[in-house]
């Protein structure tokens, strides 16, 4: 064993590796995840992995059992209730939410969860939607629906005000408001908050760009109005109703829901064991589905309709209103055996497992430095005493810096590492609120970006000098050390300038980064400016290409422009994909000379 793996054991051997568990974490990779070898997948906020014994126990149960539609009155269609509700109740029992008082709701994923919140919340002109900056754009589109309605919407920051010193819990916050959004200012001046209204309050349980998780008493702090504003505004009156968006946090810490009772928790099954996707749920407290008022009705959510008169009678049951046509069955038949694999290795085990390996690395990222003495990174979410919540999740996000300080794009990063065998995520990941708090953009900042032409996923990655997007790197309950070795070696051989090559070798692969012009499109490409600077050939798409002084024109502008490629001996092209770097590096360096 190496040294680096013998002293991160040294520190962290208790929590990682699931010590006392079942299997340990080599015996799971080298059993349940052998696609893996050679590959460090790092994208786990983005979607899980699933187990390819997990996959074994759905096939074997899909060809043994006959599931039929379960609106029919067959066996087959008994069999299918049957383990639909005993989904339901493993979906309950994953967040300790009494059937008493939760139902569980199924829908295509966490935002369709989140749509239908939005699309039936009882607004009213006395309503408001308040939602933590930091939120997934699938939360903050709930607005459109308040804003619709003549409710006022708007998004907050906060941050502990009081600590009770007897419980230890929090005991009120303090919220910095921004913008407050309107459609309609008049009705919005001459509110008067009688208390009948009803508000909804969303945040995430973890921030999906930073890791940052958010305390879950905000439940309580909520509903008791104990938000104070920092403007001085009184608190709002009227009943709240408060929504989890757990899609990201409930892989390694589900919200507990007999101590934190919120109205609304909505989850994604493919974020917490990567099969099936398309399904998702809503948790909703019996209360609040109450309030919660359909407009369409289906197949599915209907007892009775009268083809041509205005009639109809819903089915009475909370799951039966919500789920419109046939739900997804067998994906449905699907969840017990992705929940086998989280209980047998137990969530607060994966929790340690998952945080072990996000911590050594930030530790790590900390640690390295420039021989000018300088940080290699900025990393975003923080430990402050005055955040709600000290705790992380199993995420690092982060961007590079050069020894001069400057930034390295994260588009960049992102191209390398997907040739040295490591798959992350980088970008905003659809969380527009926590992109800009943490990378200090103004609002004027993303306008000029937007008017640019900058766009979530293009290749824009830092625009007048401020990165775009961050890098970031999340975690599952199947991650390695091995893993995480793989990407501070990578880290370390192409960013930290130590040895000289750090930087040829990127600009051999990728040219420099992709940086864009303070001023728009039009203007850098309009006929008139045209002006050839250089002329470089890439021989190997998406890879850096060499220099020419000269090249020959045909008819159709350069001679063999995208008119040849190179094939391996057995005649595959040659992309970046299918070629280690090191291989790329030679083919690079050999043609450059030729
Ligand atoms: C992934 C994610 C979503 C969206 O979930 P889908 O199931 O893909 O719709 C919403 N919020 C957060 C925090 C997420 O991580």
């Amino acid at each position: 064993m190496d040294v680096a793996k013998e002293e991160f054991l040294r520190e962290f051997g208790r929590d990682y590796g699931y010590p006392g568990g079942p299997k340990t974490i080599d015996e799971i990779r080298a059993t349940e995840f052998k696609r893996l070898s050679g590959m460090a997948y790092l994208d786990h906020a983005g979607a899980t992995l699933y187990s390819e014994l997990q996959m074994e126990a759905i096939f074997k149960d899909l060809t043994a059992n006959v599931y039929g539609n379960p609106h029919s009155q067959s066996d087959s269609s008994f069999a299918t209730s049957e383990i639909v509700r005993s989904a339901r109740q493993q979906v309950l029992d994953y967040l300790k939410a009494s059937p008493k008082d939760y139902k569980c709701i199924f829908t295509s994923g966490a935002t369709a969860a989140l749509k239908l919140v939005g699309e039936a919340f009882p607004w009213s002109h006395q309503s408001s939607f308040v939602y933590t900056m930091e939120n997934h754009n699938s939360v903050l589109g709930i607005r459109e629906y308040a804003l619709e309605q003549g409710a006022q919407a708007y998004a907050v920051d906060i941050e502990e005000a009081e600590h009770d010193a007897f419980t230890g819990n929090v005991a009120s916050v303090q919220a910095t408001k921004h913008q407050i959004l309107t459609r309609n200012e008049a009705k919005f001046l001459d509110k008067d908050h009688t208390g009948s209204a009803y508000n909804l309050f969303a945040f995430p349980s973890e921030c999906n760009f930073s890791g940052s998780k958010f305390c879950l008493e905000l439940v309580k702090i909520v509903k008791e109005d104990l938000i104070r504003y920092s403007d001085g505004s009184p608190s709002l009156k009227g009943r709240w109703k408060v929504l989890i968006d757990a899609a990201k946090g409930c892989a390694t810490e589900p919200p507990d829901l007999s101590k934190y009772p919120a109205d609304f928790v909505v989850i994604s099954f493919y974020k917490l064991f990567g099969y099936p996707t398309g399904l998702g749920a809503l948790i909703v407290h019996t209360d609040a589905a109450k309030l919660l008022k359909r407009t369409y009705f289906s197949g599915g959510t209907v007892a009775a309709s009268i083809a041509d008169i205005n009639y109809v009678k819903r089915r009475e049951g909370i799951e039966e209103l919500f789920e419109d046509g046939t739900i997804p069955f067998l994906s449905i038949a699907s969840l017990c055996h992705g929940f086998k694999v989280l209980n047998s290795l137990t969530i607060p085990a994966i929790s340690r497992h998952t945080s072990s390996l996000a911590t050594y690395l930030r530790n790590i990222l900390v640690a390295l430095r420039h021989p000018n003495g300088t940080s290699i990174c900025t990393i975003y979410g923080s430990r402050s005493s005055k955040t709600l919540c000290n705790e992380m999740g199993p995420v690092v996000s982060f961007n590079l810096k050069q020894p001069d300080g400057s930034w390295v794009g994260h588009r960049e990063v992102e191209k390398l590492a997907s040739l040295s065998g490591i798959q992350l995520r980088t970008g905003c990941f659809c969380n527009p609120g926590a992109c800009a708090k943490y990378l200090g953009l103004t609002h004027s900042d993303l306008a000029t970006n937007i008017e640019a032409g900058h766009v979530c996923w293009d290749d824009c990655d830092i625009i007048n000098g401020k990165p775009t997007g961050a890098v970031r790197v999340s975690l599952g309950y199947m991650s390695t050390y091995e893993d995480i070795k793989k990407f501070i070696d990578f880290v370390a051989t192409f960013f930290v300038s130590t040895q000289t090559y750090a930087k040829d070798v990127r600009s051999q692969f990728c040219g420099r980064s992709i940086h864009c012009a303070d001023t728009g499109f039009e203007n850098r490409y309009s006929a008139s400016q045209l002006d050839l600077k250089s002329i470089t050939v890439y021989p190997i798409k998406s890879c850096a290409g060499f220099s020419m002084d000269r090249w020959p024109l045909s008819s159709r502008g350069l001679l063999h422009d995208r008119e040849w490629l190179l094939q391996s001996l057995t005649g595959e092209t040659l992309t970046q994909k299918k070629v280690s770097v090191q291989h790329l590096l030679c083919l690079d360096i050999f043609l450059s000379n030729v």
